[in-house]
């Protein structure tokens, strides 16, 4: 039994990762998250009376707060997830993105470093999680790996590359035991309705006019969020102090032939009652700037080394993810609140 402080544990990514946590193993879990916008206590219900679960809303940039929360907790393990993740909302303003995404790392290193300076612990880790945008974009061939130079295009994958440096920096110079990841995009319930498998779920089912932006060529290798937050477990647990490890799904797919799959699944399940297709709500709308072309993982080395592989395949992981909203409208209703449009930001705000 480990004690784990996750941050961002409110989020997508982190409430699968706390609720596989307290679900499948005897790890204690500290949840740290300011919950802003994205993160979200409805996603944590099932395990929020848990008493290895506990959870502090603070910012992490919030130097004072997050080490007492050291102190008090006493974590062998830091997960840290915490970010804003969005990147229309990037584009739109940069400056939550270059405070929490990179001052607030710096914070949680510097927290780090300074509660390992006061109380030894030989099995102390660090695991940052980030994005494989941090390498820019791909034409149609090759794929990312962990020896891929950095080269991010937009205001969030840039502050994410940042902040890789950064924890690439405290394990040189100062010591800290840190593993990194750089995963693909992931998909699954509890997705906040502002990226494209919900905003074309959400639109779809209230028949609004479904935004693909440009034509559509873009190109996603698509994890399922469990299959993501196995390979985290696996990286903390058994990787390699220092090391980077690319996690990705095998399932690269275009966006204009995810949207009409999932326009297909929707048509079998719950089909219009005006007798048209789903897909004729597909609308093209200007593109993203700086929209990267392609990503694609190559994660064999996560394979090779750790272990990991993904259990779902993008058949079977969309199929769980359209009936999950299905089925939990009441969750949708209370993240996004009665108001919500679903808006495009960026240039298109
Ligand atoms: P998310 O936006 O759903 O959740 C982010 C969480 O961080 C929220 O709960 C939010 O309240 C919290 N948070 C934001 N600022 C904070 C602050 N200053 N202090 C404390 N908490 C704060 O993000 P996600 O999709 O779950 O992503 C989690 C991590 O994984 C991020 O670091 C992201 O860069 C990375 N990542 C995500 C994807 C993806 O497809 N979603 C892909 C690759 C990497």
């Amino acid at each position: 039994m480990n004690r784990i402080l996750v941050t961002g544990g409110a989020g997508f990514i982190g409430s699968a990762l706390v609720r596989h946590l307290i679900n499948n193993t005897d790890h204690a879990v500290f949840n740290i998250d300011k919950l802003t916008y994205a993160g979200h206590l409805a996603s944590l219900a099932d395990v929020s009376e848990n008493e290895r679960y506990s959870f502090l809303r603070a910012d992490i940039c919030d130097e004072k707060t997050v080490s007492e929360a050291f102190e008090t907790f006493k974590p062998d393990w830091v997960m840290h997830l915490a970010a804003e993740s969005h990147v229309d909302r990037s584009i739109d303003g940069a400056s939550d993105f270059i405070q929490t995404n990179i001052v607030g790392t710096y914070k949680l290193l510097e927290a780090s470093r300074s509660y390992l300076n006061k109380h030894s612990n030989p099995d102390f880790r660090f695991l940052h999680i980030s994005t494989d945008e941090v390498f820019g974009s791909l034409g149609e061939e090759g794929m990312f790996s962990e020896t891929t130079a950095y080269d991010p295009r937009s205001p969030y994958s840039s502050s994410k590359a940042s902040s890789d440096h950064l924890v690439r920096a405290w394990y040189h110079t100062y010591g800290l035991p840190v593993l990194i990841t750089n995963c693909s995009n992931n998909y699954g319930p509890y997705q906040y309705p502002e990226k494209l498998i919900p905003v074309v779920l959400m639109k779809a089912l209230r028949q609004e006019p479904i935004p693909v932006y440009g034509k559509g060529e873009n190109i996603r290798d698509w994890l399922f969020v469990d299959d993501h937050v196995r390979a985290l477990e696996q990286v903390i647990e058994n990787g390699r102090l220092g090391e980077t490890y690319t996690v990705g799904g095998h399932n690269e797919i275009k966006n204009i032939d995810l949207v009409h799959h999932i326009c297909t699944i929707l048509d079998e399940i719950r089909p219009r009652s005006n007798g048209q297709f789903y897909k004729e709500l597909i609308t093209f709308v200007q593109d993203r700037p700086g929209h990267d072309l392609r990503y694609a993982i190559d994660a064999s080395n996560i394979k090779k080394e750790l272990g990991w592989v993904p259990e779902e395949t993008f058949e079977t992981g969309i199929k769980k993810t359209i009936s999950w909203y299905l089925e939990n409208e009441q969750w949708i209703q209370e993240v996004t609140g009665s108001a919500f449009k679903f808006p495009r930001l960026g240039l298109d705000s």
